[in-house]
C-alpha cells in the first residue's frame, strides 16, 4: 500500500472513543502487522456524553421555547433567573454582583477561567452564544473540567440569531431545562516497536482520531499515513535506539492519548532522545514547518541534516497544539512537521481524500526517515537534550489555558 491508500482508507469520520475510531485503530494494527511489525492497542478511559437537548423559555415576557445545545459534560437540569449580558473580554472585568443566580450570555469558549467565575458568582446558568453557522457544532468540556465542574453548572450554547432575540424583545427572565447522558467510553493508541542496541528511544507519532463531524484526511489520516511510511522503510532494521511508533487516539478531545501514553508510561520518559510528532498534511504546495521544542541546538541540527540532503523547510523554535506537547510537558525534546496552507479544510466536513496528495505525504515521510536515521544511529546524542526556559514557560501557558 501506498501513503495515499492508507489515508484514503482511513478517512471516514473516527471521533475519540467511537467504534469508528476503534475501527481505524484496528486497520492501523493489521497494517503494522501485515509489514511484519509487533502492534498492539493501549486502551484508556475517556468521558463522553450524548448530543444533548435543551430548551430556554423567555418568562419576563413571557415567549416561545427555544432550541439551546447543552455543553458536553456539563450538568444536566433546570434553573430561572435574570439575564445578565457578560460582554466582557476576561473575567476580572466582570460585575459579579449582576452574576449571582442569573442566567448568563457571553460569547467566549467555557473554559477553565469562565468557569471559575460562575463558581465564584454563583450563577444559575451559563450560555454561549455561537455563530449561526455554527449552531450544529456542540461544545464540549475538557476532562479536567468536566471532572471539576461537571457536576456543578449548567452550561449550554444558544445561536446568535436566538441570543439577539431575546436582547431585541427586552426580555429580562428565562427558564432553561438541559440534559444528556453522560458516560466513559474506552479509545485506544496504537503502539508498535522496532527494538534497538540500546535502551535510548526515539518517538514517531501521528493521531489518527477525528473532530465529530469531519472525515480527518489532512488532519490526520495524512500525519497516520506518514508515519506509516516510515516505518515501512525502516521495518526489521536495529538502529542504537530502538524506535516506537505511537498511534493515538483522542487528540482532538484534549491530547488525551499522549497523554494517557505519558501517564502510563512516566518511568520510560527520560530514556527518549525525541520525539517526533506528524499531524496535518497532504497538500504539495504548502511549505513543511519543523517546530522545535528544545534548544537552538536542536533545530540548528535538524535543519542541518536536511539540508545535507537537498530537503529544505521552514525551521522555528515553537509549541505546537498536538501530541507532542504532553511529552515535552515532561522535558522529552519534540519536533512538528505539518504542512497545511490553501485549502487546508481541517475540523470539517470539507476535509476529504480528494484534497491530498502521495506526493505531499513522500516529502514529509523523506525527511522523517533522513531525521529518524541519523539519531537513531548516532552513538552520542547530537544535540542536549534540554528544553530551553522560553519554551518551557511557553508550553506551561498552553496548558493553563486549555485545562
Ligand atoms: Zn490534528
Amino acid at each position: 500500500m501506498k501513503p495515499i491508500d492508507y489515508l484514503t482508507e482511513l478517512s471516514f469520520i473516527r471521533r475519540g472513543g467511537t467504534q469508528e475510531e476503534f475501527n481505524a485503530a484496528n486497520m492501523i494494527k493489521s497494517w503494522l502487522e501485515d509489514m511484519g511489525y509487533n502492534a498492539w492497542l493501549e486502551p484508556f478511559d475517556i468521558l463522553d456524553s450524548t448530543p444533548g437537548d435543551g430548551e430556554l423559555i423567555p418568562i419576563e415576557p413571557y415567549g416561545e421555547s427555544m432550541f439551546v445545545r447543552p455543553v458536553g459534560l456539563s450538568k444536566c437540569g433546570e434553573a430561572e433567573g435574570h439575564i445578565a449580558i457578560l460582554d466582557v473580554s476576561e473575567p476580572e472585568f466582570a460585575d459579579k454582583k449582576n452574576l449571582k443566580d442569573a442566567i448568563v450570555f457571553m460569547q467566549h469558549y467555557p473554559r477553565q477561567k469562565w468557569l471559575e467565575l460562575f463558581r465564584e458568582a454563583g450563577v444559575a446558568a451559563a450560555l454561549t452564544v455561537l455563530g449561526i453557522h455554527m449552531e450544529k457544532s456542540v461544545l464540549t468540556l475538557s476532562q479536567t473540567n468536566a471532572a471539576e465542574f461537571g457536576n456543578e453548572l449548567l452550561l449550554s450554547s444558544i445561536s446568535y440569531d436566538k441570543a439577539i432575540k431575546l436582547v431585541r424583545n427586552k426580555v429580562k427572565r428565562v427558564r432553561v431545562k438541559l440534559k444528556q447522558e453522560k458516560y466513559s467510553v474506552k479509545s485506544h493508541n496504537v503502539v508498535a516497536e522496532l527494538d534497538g542496541e540500546s535502551d535510548r528511544q526515539l518517538i514517531v507519532v501521528a493521531h489518527f482520531d477525528t473532530t465529530p463531524l469531519s472525515p480527518g484526511a489532512q488532519d490526520n489520516a495524512a500525519g497516520t499515513a506518514e508515519v506509516l511510511g516510515v516505518a515501512k522503510r525502516i521495518v526489521r532494521e536495529k538502529f542504537a535506539r530502538r524506535i516506537k511508533f505511537i498511534f493515538c487516539g483522542s487528540e482532538e478531545k484534549g491530547l488525551l492519548g499522549a497523554k494517557s501514553y505519558v501517564a502510563a508510561h512516566a518511568d520510560q520518559l527520560d530514556k527518549i532522545d525525541l520525539v517526533i510528532n506528524l499531524d496535518v498534511g497532504g497538500n504539495p504546495f504548502s511549505p513543511i514547518i519543523f517546530r522545535s521544542i528544545g534548544t537552538q541546538e536542536l533545530l540548528n541540527y535538524v535543519k542541518g541534516i536536511l539540508h545535507q540532503k537537498g530537503m529544505t523547510g521552514n525551521f522555528i523554535e515553537d509549541i505546537y497544539s498536538s501530541d507532542n506537547m504532553p511529552f515535552s510537558r515532561r522535558n522529552v525534546p519534540s519536533l512538528a512537521i505539518a504542512r497545511a496552507g490553501i485549502e487546508y479544510k481541517g475540523h470539517s466536513p470539507h476535509d476529504t481524500a480528494e484534497l491530498t496528495c502521495n506526493e505531499a505525504l513522500v516529502d514529509i515521510i523523506d525527511a522523517t526517515e533522513v531525521i529518524l536515521r541519523e539519531i537513531a544511529n548516532s552513538k552520542f546524542l547530537p544535540y542536549e537534550r534540554k528544553i530551553s526556559e522560553e519554551l518551557k514557560k511557553k508550553i506551561e501557558d498552553y496548558f493553563a489555558e486549555r485545562k
